[in-house]
């Protein structure tokens, strides 16, 4: 039988795409989203780096359901910002979710800078933490500069406005797969695949 592995998300998009990188990767898991175990609390938030939250998270899981866990955090980095928003990219603009709102007050605020300063990056930290306490963390960024208006209608929070290094246009205006294949999370999932294979596969 295989080891059933819960990830601490109730997106079914992530949970489809951890599960593809496992199939892709060789392992024999039971890749579940926190919605199997709706009784468990979601975890507050309350580390100060994105690795912290997402062990924080994978910790809380493997304890309450005696299950191997895995947990991501992310958000966006941008260089003039000294990293800001960062943990902080799902409330910049103070309401928890509110993207458009976070969107609109992070262009405002680098509406003086010039294209050449205009660095940011995707961040994820992905754990995986065992019911015994191990704990692993890994990591992947996705690389772009910041456009000065938003285009594209696909993807979430920041994507209509950052535009990976190489390409011509924003994460928003490209397909899930193709933001999949570069994206900081898809990095960090891919990094992990090992991880879970020399663990628990
Ligand atoms: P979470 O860790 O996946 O919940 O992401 C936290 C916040 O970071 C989101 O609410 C977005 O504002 C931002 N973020 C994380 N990943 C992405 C992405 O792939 N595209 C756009 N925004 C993102």
């Amino acid at each position: 039988m295989s080891t059933r592995l819960i990830l601490a998300t109730r997106n079914q998009h992530k949970v489809a795409e951890l599960r593809a990188i496992l199939t892709e990767a060789g392992l024999d898991v039971e890749l579940v989203g926190a919605d199997a175990y709706p009784e468990i609390p979601d975890v507050p938030e309350t580390g100060v780096t994105f690795a912290e939250n997402a062990l924080l998270k994978a910790h809380a899981l493997a304890r309450a359901t005696g299950l191997p866990a895995v947990a991501d955090d992310s958000g966006l980095c941008v260089d003039v910002l000294n990293g800001a928003p960062g943990i902080f990219s799902a409330r910049w603009s103070g309401k928890h979710g509110d993207d458009l709102a976070n969107l609109n007050l992070l262009l405002a605020q680098l509406s003086d800078i010039a294209e050449p300063h205009r660095g940011a990056h995707f961040f994820c930290a992905a754990a995986l933490a065992l019911p015994d306490g191990t704990e692993r963390v890994v990591e992947g960024r996705l690389l772009g500069t910041l456009r000065t208006a938003p285009a594209g209608d696909g993807g979430f929070g920041y994507d209509p406005i950052l535009q990976p290094l190489g390409e011509s246009r924003t994460c928003a205006e490209m397909t899930a797969d193709e933001k999949n294949a570069i994206s900081h999370r898809g990095q960090a999932f891919r990094a992990l695949a090992p991880v879970v294979k020399d663990l628990i596969g």
